[in-house]
């Protein structure tokens, strides 16, 4: 009866385990593609700053959109390497 109890418990006790590491690992993944989602739209793919760091640190900076569509546009920079 004893063995009986002593394999239910440990089969309770790993499966809990199982349980909360693949909750634990859920909740990190999530959190690590919000924060790339985050940094997708909130960093320049070009020059890696922030939308608050060129938006205090340039002073002609107009506004983020004109930074990314202008200043740091991706096809531009694309379309210079093709042309090289
Ligand atoms: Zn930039």
């Amino acid at each position: 009866m004893i063995d009986f109890a002593f394999v239910i418990v440990t089969v309770c006790l790993v499966g809990y385990l199982m349980v909360s590491i693949s909750i634990n690992l859920i909740f990190e993944l999530k959190k690590q593609t919000e924060r790339r989602e985050k940094d997708k739209r909130h960093s320049c793919f070009i020059c890696g700053q922030t939308e608050d760091q060129i938006l205090k640190g340039i002073p002609g900076a107009l506004s983020w959109k004109t930074h990314i569509q202008k200043d740091h546009n991706v096809f531009s920079y694309i379309n210079y390497i093709l042309y090289i």
